[in-house]
């Protein structure tokens, strides 16, 4: 990891051994996706059909078909369908807006830039923008560049032609005034597809009264502010979930109780430790405040 302020000024660099013992292990989604999909029997999940409803023990689905279920799980993300039938909770703006770009192939493309990132987190704190760029396995680097106190119709407003990828990438760099130019070139670097994300959050400890033949896991259930736990609760939810209806084969009530009231605990302390490394984020001194918050001890 390599923590560094917006001059170009390095504060943090950590270098792992490549023969260290892998404590806090790491993989790309595609590849566990892939591996997670290829354990199940073929048929196991129905491609294009995304939910629309369910009523009365039957799902319906936005391509016009339907069919019942004993347990209903919405694993559905951010801006969940299923939510809505456990809670009135919607997610809210934090006043965070992300633009998400990719260097395809750096160590080929870039080799430069390939140098200064090393091999894992580059991470840029500026005043009340950061830039994150993290190498994917396939040689790819996705950079994150985010705007924080920014309201949520901010991409409305802030001239950055999505439709022309280069003057987006030249927008995002003015956007950036007084940055290292090494660190913009990062930028420059990136290929066509450029995303915008406007950043949401659910209530810290929101919880629903246990239904019987629905629940609901990840960002669907608690969507924190994106500063690194919510995929891995998302992982935990699922396993956390299979465990308690293997235990209670015949009893899916008393499963879903058992793994709501494992989660809600477990989630709400992930977010709340978010919610106070988000306000961190946001704050003026932020590059020293982040420093002090890796210092060991
Ligand atoms: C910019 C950014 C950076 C982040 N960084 C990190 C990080 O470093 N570490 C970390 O742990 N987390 C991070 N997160 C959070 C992480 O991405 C999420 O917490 C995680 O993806 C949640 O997983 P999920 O499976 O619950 O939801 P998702 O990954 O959103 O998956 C939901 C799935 O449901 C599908 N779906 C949606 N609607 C329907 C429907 N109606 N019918 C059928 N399917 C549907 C979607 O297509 C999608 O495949 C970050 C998030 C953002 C935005």
């Amino acid at each position: 990891m390599r923590l560094l302020e917006s001059d170009g000024t390095l504060l943090l660099q950590e270098d792992t051994p490549g023969d260290a013992p892998s404590t806090r292990p790491e993989i790309d989604r595609s590849d566990l996706r892939d591996l997670l999909l290829d354990s199940l029997p073929e048929d196991t999940v129905r491609w294009g059909h995304a939910f629309e409803s369910a009523a009365n023990g039957r799902l319906h689905f936005t391509n016009g078909s339907s069919t019942t279920y004993d347990l209903l799980v919405g694993a559905d993300g951010a801006q969940s369908r299923v939510r809505p039938l456990l809670t009135d909770a919607r997610p809210t703006h934090i006043g965070q807006n992300v633009v998400e770009l990719t260097i395809p192939d750096i160590d080929r493309t870039h080799p430069d830039l390939a140098a200064m990132l090393g091999r894992g987190n580059y991470w840029v704190l500026g005043n009340g923008i950061s830039l994150a760029a993290q190498r994917n396995g396939d040689g790819r680097v996705r950079v994150g560049i985010s705007f924080y106190s920014t309201p949520e119709d901010w991409f409305a407003t802030a001239a950055i032609p999505f439709d022309n990828p280069p003057a987006a990438r030249s927008r995002l760099i003015d956007l950036l005034p007084g940055w290292n130019p090494r660190i913009t070139a990062l930028i420059e670097a990136c290929e066509d597809a450029i995303t915008p994300r406007s950043i949401t959050t659910l209530p810290i400890g929101l919880t629903w009264p246990s239904t019987p033949d629905i629940t609901l896991l990840g960002d669907a259930a608690h969507l924190m502010p994106p500063v690194g736990e919510g995929a891995n609760m998302a992982l935990l939810d699922g396993a956390q979930l299979a465990l308690t209806l293997a235990a209670h084969p015949n009893d899916f009530p008393a499963a879903v109780r058992e793994y709501e009231h494992e989660m809600f605990d477990r989630t709400s302390t992930a977010a709340r430790m978010s919610a106070e490394v988000q306000e961190l984020l946001m704050a003026p001194d932020v590059a020293q405040k982040m420093f002090a918050f890796f210092q060991p001890g």
